[in-house]
């Protein structure tokens, strides 16, 4: 599984982690982990965030640090997943902390959801 960043197209997973630089609420950067199993939300932070539950993030690529903010919609970020076979879609997060929300998009616009979070969020159009 490779992870890409939509704007320099570098990979931004390793070890099982996608790794996404970090900016809070309160301005403290750092590094966000995430698994890369879509749907596992274990995450870890560098010990520069001290991010709480209901904070909202700003993401950037750890290579190029664009940001990987959607301009549409509320306070979630996306990014480009490769799967074995090549084929590319966009997996979209929430981008506040504590919320089990995951979505992909694959090049035909079907949309697949993941985490409880994941209603309040489910027209696509919002982040296509
Ligand atoms: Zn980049």
């Amino acid at each position: 599984m490779i992870y890409l960043c939509p704007q320099c197209r570098g990979a931004i997973n390793a070890k099982r982690n996608i790794i996404l630089s970090t900016r809070s609420s309160k301005k403290q950067i750092g590094l966000t982990l995430l698994h890369e199993e879509i749907g596992n939300y274990a995450v870890a932070l560098s010990p520069t965030l001290k991010i709480t539950t209901g904070d909202i993030v700003d993401f950037f690529c750890p290579i190029c640090h664009a940001s990987l903010n959607t301009s549409k919609g509320d306070n979630l970020a996306k990014f480009i997943r490769v799967d074995e076979t090549g084929t590319e879609s966009s997996v979209i997060i929430s981008r506040e902390y504590g919320e089990r929300c995951t979505f992909t998009v694959d090049d035909r616009k079907k949309v697949k959801t993941y985490g409880e979070s994941v209603r309040k969020y489910l027209d696509p159009e919002w982040f296509l």
